[in-house]
């Protein structure tokens, strides 16, 4: 796939757009006063492989605890700022390395986009314009919703661009499908903006997956996008391993693991759906591009598993442990787990 060209922007050490690679994102739902609570959660976003993490600024406390944040974390925190330019100053005082606005629920006028370049440009940090179906500026309502999200993107953006300033990355959300895909399908023809992708409120970890998937997935097959977030009502650490899924199913991200499980039939004689649960979530923090296969039974498992580097073929009593897609060891099904860590850690030593 050839990706769409875009201007590449740098958020402290991470690139965005350009040729870098795809980056995942997501966004803490800790208090951000909660300092000890963000950097927890700041760490198991970091060790499941998110590359960049926003916090939310609601106020001046928050602020203060961004600070304090962003300077034990040794990681570029991106600032989400709603209403005030007073916090949005106060956000980047504090160490954000991008701040997020969104036009419709931030005023456009020219003299507070002025002032607010003033800093970006001190500072040296980009912003990111995110539009969103739900809150949309109200000078652009009465317009079809693709055209108006386009329009509201744009618009702020050359208020930017009048004072000199385009380091802008641009997302454009909607949390119907359709209308997110068809408005970054147009700002991707129209600009050179890197492309913040994301279906928002898509919902729980289930039907935001799917829609997500069609969303984020149409999109970057389409070669358009540059970093995105999996917007799910589930534990934030859900964004980023469905981010990772995403990237690895379009062959956007080698690194990490993929576990291929058998639909499961008549002839299945293990708990599938709860092994392949157990492998990837003892895997899910590996970054050596592995797939690794669950079966549910010894006979058609072994040939269904054979495109894997390693993987189970389980049976009731006797399971059959898979190395490059032929039989490496018979074992006692009751040794299951502890056989396939031992052969995990073998091949992950190589
Ligand atoms: S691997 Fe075995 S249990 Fe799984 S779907 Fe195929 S035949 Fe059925």
């Amino acid at each position: 796939m050839k990706r769409r060209y875009s201007k590449e922007i740098h958020i402290g050490n991470i690139a965005v757009g350009g040729n870098a690679p795809i980056t995942i994102q997501s966004m803490l739902n800790t208090k951000t006063v909660d300092v000890d609570g963000s950097l927890t959660q700041i760490n198991e976003l970091k060790e499941v492989g998110c590359d960049l993490i926003r916090l939310a600024v609601p106020d001046e406390a928050s602020a203060d605890a961004f600070k304090i944040i962003s300077d034990r974390c040794g990681l570029p925190l991106i600032a989400d700022v709603h209403y005030s330019y007073r916090l949005a100053e106060l956000a980047i005082k504090a160490g954000a390395k991008k701040l997020r606005m969104n036009p419709g629920n931030m005023s456009t006028d020219a003299q507070s986009i002025k002032n607010l370049v003033e800093m970006l440009k001190y500072y040296n940090i980009p912003v990111r314009i995110g539009v969103n179906g739900g809150s949309l500026d109200k000078h652009f309502k009465d317009m079809h919703e693709a055209d108006a999200l386009v329009s509201s993107a744009l618009s702020t953006a050359n208020i930017f661009e009048k004072f000199g300033f385009s380091d802008l990355i641009i997302a454009i959300k909607a949390s119907n499908v359709q209308t997110m895909i068809e408005s970054n399908r147009k700002l991707a023809k129209v600009c050179e903006y890197p492309l913040h992708l994301g279906v928002t409120e898509a919902g729980t970890l289930k039907s935001g997956l799917v829609k997500s998937s069609i969303g984020i997935g149409t999109l970057l097959e389409e070669g358009i996008g540059d970093t995105i977030r999996v917007s799910l009502s589930a534990p934030v650490v859900e964004e980023v391993l469905a981010g990772k899924t995403i990237l690895k199913a379009l062959g956007l991200r080698k690194a990490g693991v993929e576990v291929v499980s058998c639909p499961t039939c008549a002839r299945t004689e293990i708990d599938v759906q709860g092994l392949a649960e157990k492998v990837e979530q003892l895997t899910s923090k590996i970054e050596k591009p592995l797939k690794i296969s669950v079966m549910g039974c010894p006979l058609n498992g072994i040939g269904e598993g054979e495109s894997s580097d390693i993987g189970i073929a389980g049976g009731k009593d006797k399971s059959v442990l898979l190395k490059n897609g032929e039989i490496f060891k018979t074992i006692d099904s009751s040794q299951l787990i502890d056989e396939f860590m031992k052969l995990l850690n073998e091949v992950l030593q190589k």
